[in-house]
């Protein structure tokens, strides 16, 4: 193979959305500080649209398919993909051996995947390259799960259903969180994605580096403690540390280049029907709702948030995944449509979260707390009414509300149906805390600049320190075969 002095990443995508699209924008980073970049549609689950989306893409990065295991798969956004993942890692490598043999290109010197997609380190075992995880929830999450295995070993997991209210108090830097709050993958054995998310947690040890989607500035007590642990789940007192890089936020560069005060993104594309009726709407007077790319409501609680919005007064724009409704019960409250056609919008389709989100209309974000969410949403300098449902989206809930107090608390996930009145009585708390809650954002939201744009700011050297790791460690094993 041929020694190319650019360094080349191979990029491993989980197949949801959340996690592909971080992963896209990293990497655009890469790209543009010089490093050669593939990257692998593992499911080929991204579509000509998604990968469009990622501006100049195309002739940066080059895109390879692995495969699609199973043609009933396409276009599903996530879960069975969890029990098969695997199936993938004979493809992978035949993909890097291709990379490696190839003349006219670099060879990878590391490759990057997801973080649940830690059975690609036999890949990277066998052509001994460097594997970093991209973690694309933060970095208490990332405490969280690297002390898993310690929590199974302890016996205190899966959740003894007696037990939800207790805390635990040994997660390193993380503050005491009720068993209930623990990312719900890791409370129900009979589920499948029990064992496929305790495995990852595990194999995230082994990793070279963790690269993940937050700023140091937004949570420093954490990521200084993750730098500062060492963790032994072997027990054998063979401790480790891992090598922590902040990177994100990882979203499109113009968002995260224009002052706060500048919503340019957000107001460029009037054919969108979100944006358009924004256009319609007065400044800052319009609640954005949406639960993300993967959760669903019941009918039943669609009743409750719609009847809640309308008795709140405030102007909403919600968008709704269509949830399985096997009796085709209507999924809104009789009238409700009509009745406030003039302050509600309702979408039940994919919107431009980020365009949305930057609008000079909108004030507020009723989310679930997904990370991209809640990133996007603090980079917009926008307050969050938080609604967490199912994975980690208790923790960031948590987050957003007492740590960076950026939002306030409508429910958690273990509240069942949320009443019409709980909805009303949250924008309202909402209404009252605006000014702090604002002031919160929009620091953050400066934060995030500084740390992406300065020249010295924190994303721009970690990013550099990371370049510069693999580069040392491609020369190292270079050298390694050279004297062979
Ligand atoms: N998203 C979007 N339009 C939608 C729903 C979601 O653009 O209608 C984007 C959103 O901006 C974010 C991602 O999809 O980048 C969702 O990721 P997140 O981590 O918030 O939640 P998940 O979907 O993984 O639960």
């Amino acid at each position: 193979p041929c020694k190319s002095k650019r360094l080349h990443a191979v990029l491993l995508p989980y197949p949801a959305k959340g996690h592909s699209i971080p992963l896209l924008h990293l990497a655009m980073r890469l790209h543009s500080m010089g490093v050669v970049v593939t990257f692998a549609n593992t499911y080929n689950h991204l579509s000509e649209e998604d990968l469009r989306s990622c501006d100049g893409l195309d002739s940066a990065v080059r895109v390879v398919r692995l495969g699609v295991p199973s043609p009933e798969w396409v276009g599903l956004e996530s879960l069975p993909y969890s029990e098969h993942v695997e199936e993938l890692v004979p493809e992978a490598e035949r993909l890097v051996e291709e990379l490696f043999t190839r003349h006219e290109d670099a060879p990878p010197a590391c490759i990057i995947s997801d973080m649940f997609l830690g059975c690609f380190r036999a890949v990277a075992n066998k052509f001994n390259i460097p594997r970093y995880v991209l973690f694309t929830s933060p970095a208490g999450g990332l405490a969280t799960m690297l002390h898993m295995p310690e929590l199974i070993k302890q016996g205190r997991l899966p959740i003894d259903h007696t037990k939800r209210e207790e805390l635990v108090r040994d997660i390193p830097g993380v503050p005491p969180t009720r068993l209930a709050d623990l990312p719900e993958p890791m409370q129900d054995p009979h589920k499948p994605f029990y064992t496929f998310y305790a495995r990852n947690c595990e194999q995230m040890h082994e990793a070279t580096g963790v690269l993940i989607n937050t700023y140091y500035e937004l949570e420093p007590t954490y990521i200084d403690t993750l730098r500062e642990t060492t963790y032994n789940i072997n027990g054998d007192g063979s401790g480790h540390r891992l090598s922590i890089l902040p990177v994100g936020p990882l979203l499109p560069e113009a968002y995260l280049a224009t002052s706060e005060n500048d919503s340019a993104p957000g107001n460029v594309d009037a054919r969108d029907p979100c944006l358009q009726w924004l256009d319609s709407q007065p400044d800052c007077s319009v609640l954005y709702v949406s639960f993300g790319s993967l959760a669903t409501l019941s009918v039943e609680q669609i009743h409750e948030l719609a009847a809640g919005l309308e008795a709140s007064g405030e102007r909403f724009l919600m968008t709704i995944r269509p949830p399985e409704n096997p009796e085709n019960a209507p999924l809104f409250p009789e009238g409700f449509v009509e009745r406030t056609q003039k302050v509600g919008f309702v979408w039940m389709s994919w919107a431009p979260q980020l365009k949305v989100l930057s609008h000079s209309a909108v004030s507020g974000f009723v989310t679930h707390c997904g990370w991209n969410s809640t990133l996007e949403s603090l980079c917009r300098g926008v307050t969050m009414l938080a609604w967490p449902i199912q994975a980690e989206q208790a923790m960031n809930a948590r987050f957003i509300v007492d740590d960076v107090k950026a939002g306030i608390e409508v429910c958690r996930v273990t509240d069942g149906i949320v009443s019409r009145e709980r909805v009303a009585k949250a924008v309202k708390v909402w209404v009252a805390e605006q000014t702090s809650l604002k002031r919160n954002a929009r620091r953050l939201q400066r934060l995030a600049m500084a740390a992406v744009n300065d020249k010295h700011g924190s994303v721009q050297r970690n990013l550099l320190d990371f370049v510069a790791e693999v580069q040392h460690g491609k020369e190292s094993l270079e050298q390694v075969n050279g004297s062979r």
